[in-house]
């Protein structure tokens, strides 16, 4: 604008990001259902908000920095030593910091498209270059093409399992394959922020592959079946010497006091019984949905997440703005599709009556 007289250049590869566009969210006030952000319906345990209440009143203390509690708890959790375990604000943020930690100016990175938005993003800012291998038309990863991609230029493959916004997980066996073709320097990142919600019985057992593979860096989150989207907690999962590596590059004290107490709550037994009830339920609904989408005539990959995928092309930012006008917040992505939550059974059900309105 012509208010901004600034003259520093920004790096190229800054200037030249896509923006990073987040889930539409309603104006105060305005009854909507939000379908937009593959969030958890359910509102925090109440024994989380006790915790959340207890951490607040030590605001005026720096948290933990290596968060050494909810780390053990973590690492607990996943059955590796705590020393595998890096902890972030956000998996979006460990996703840079692993980037980070291993990618060199001009080093490529090959991953899926569509997949999840800000990849491209975090390649960038890491001073990397994207190579990116398209996605089938059922929704799946083509990891032939992937593995096909790589070149002695290749730092990092990243998977994205169950994908988003398409739905699908990746096949151990298919993992498999391309982690033998992949040379063992090459970084694979695993993205599991999805993993919960899984119920693929060929979906591979990211740990396991981590065990064989010290390569692999398995990220994973609280905020979708934990239902922590809101206070940002995410982990990688990675061999020692990586994991330090990661640690050196993170923003200090990234995960805030009240976070890791929230965390540290959702992990209690009890509570992460509840929680995965929870799951369970918003996985039954999941199944609910595409069922009904299916017997409308809608043809659409199989989803092992918290969301469905409309492949509708060019008809997706009409189909949007339509769910919008309906009260249905959902995420479109331009000429592509659209991608809609799992959320509480009246959103499910108020955005199935609006898609059999709009005949396959
Ligand atoms: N990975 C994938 C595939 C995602 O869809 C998301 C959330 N949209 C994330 C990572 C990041 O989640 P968070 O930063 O909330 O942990």
């Amino acid at each position: 604008t012509a208010a901004d007289s600034s003259t520093v250049p920004l790096r190229a590869a800054v200037a030249a990001l896509p923006p990073y566009v987040p889930g539409a969210r309603p104006a105060p006030g305005a009854r909507l259902w939000k379908l937009s952000s593959n969030e958890n319906p359910y509102a925090p345990l109440p024994s989380v908000l006790e915790a959340i209440a207890r951490a607040a009143a030590e605001a005026n203390r720096y948290p933990d920095m290596y968060a050494t509690d909810l780390v053990a708890a973590l690492a607990a959790h996943v059955g590796v030593p705590n020393d595998q375990v890096v902890v972030g604000n956000g998996s979006v943020a460990v996703l840079s910091h692993v980037l980070q930690a291993v990618v060199e100016p001009g080093d490529e990175v090959v991953y899926p498209w569509r997949s999840f938005e800000a990849y491209p993003i975090a390649v960038a800012v890491a001073g990397g270059a994207s190579v990116t291998v398209p996605v089938g038309h059922d929704g799946r990863l083509d990891l032939p093409a992937m593995t096909a991609a790589v070149t002695p230029r290749t730092r990092v493959v990243m998977v994205c399992t169950p994908n988003n916004p398409t739905g699908p997980a990746v096949h151990a066996d298919e993992l498999e394959t391309l982690l033998a073709a992949v040379p063992g320097d090459v970084l694979v990142i695993v993205d599991e922020a999805y993993l919960e919600f899984v119920r693929d019985p060929q979906a591979p057992d990211g740990v396991d592959l981590l065990r064989r593979h010290p390569n692999v860096v398995l990220l994973r989150t609280l905020s979708k079946a934990y239902g922590l989207a809101g206070l940002r907690v995410g982990y990688a999962v990675a061999a020692p010497r990586l994991a330090a590596g990661i640690r050196a590059v993170s923003t200090p004290f990234g995960v805030s006091h009240v976070a890791q107490a929230a965390a540290l709550a959702s992990l209690e037994a009890a509570a992460q019984a509840e929680l995965l009830e929870h799951v369970s339920a918003l996985v039954a609904e999941r199944d609910r949905v595409t069922a009904a989408l299916r017997s409308q005539g809608w043809e659409l990959p199989e989803t092992h997440a918290n969301f469905v995928w409309f492949p509708l092309a060019e008809a997706t930012m009409d189909r949007a703005a339509e769910a919008t006008a309906a009260g249905v917040l959902v995420r479109p992505f331009a000429g592509d599709g659209l991608r809609v939550s799992i959320g509480e059974v009246e959103a499910n059900d108020a955005f199935l009556a609006l898609a059999a309105t709009w005949r396959p």
